[in-house]
Order: C-alpha cells, then sequence, then structure tokens
C-alpha cells in the first residue's frame, strides 16, 4: 500500500506494512520510518483500514 506524499521528511511516497510491533510506514526516497502507534500526526483510522485492504488482496 503506497500513501502518496506522505512523508514528514521529504514529502516522498510511503509504504504501509506491519510487522510484530504494529502497522508501520517506510519511505521509499530517504527511508524514515514511523511506527504508527508512535506517530500522532498520522490518521491511523485511515491507515489502519488500508493497511487491511492492502492485506486482504494479498
Ligand atoms: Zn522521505
Amino acid at each position: 500500500m503506497l500513501n502518496l506524499k506522505t512523508c514528514p521528511r521529504c514529502k516522498g511516497d510511503m509504504q504501509a506494512d506491519r510487522d510484530v510491533y504494529g502497522n508501520f510506514m517506510r519511505c521509499l526516497q530517504c527511508g524514515h520510518y514511523i511506527h504508527l502507534r508512535d506517530e500522532q500526526a498520522i490518521d491511523h483510522e485511515k491507515l489502519l483500514k488500508a493497511v487491511r485492504k492492502a492485506k486482504d488482496a494479498a
């Protein structure tokens, strides 16, 4: 799941994914990494829906 131009550092495209710690996003351009539970600036609900949707499609 790509989130275009959402990187807070470089305005690059971020990819949503999850690991054992939960959901996270990583910037494809600069490598900036956000763990969603630690980042209040992110719209969690919207992202979680997007992540679930991506998982369902996989
Ligand atoms: Zn970036």
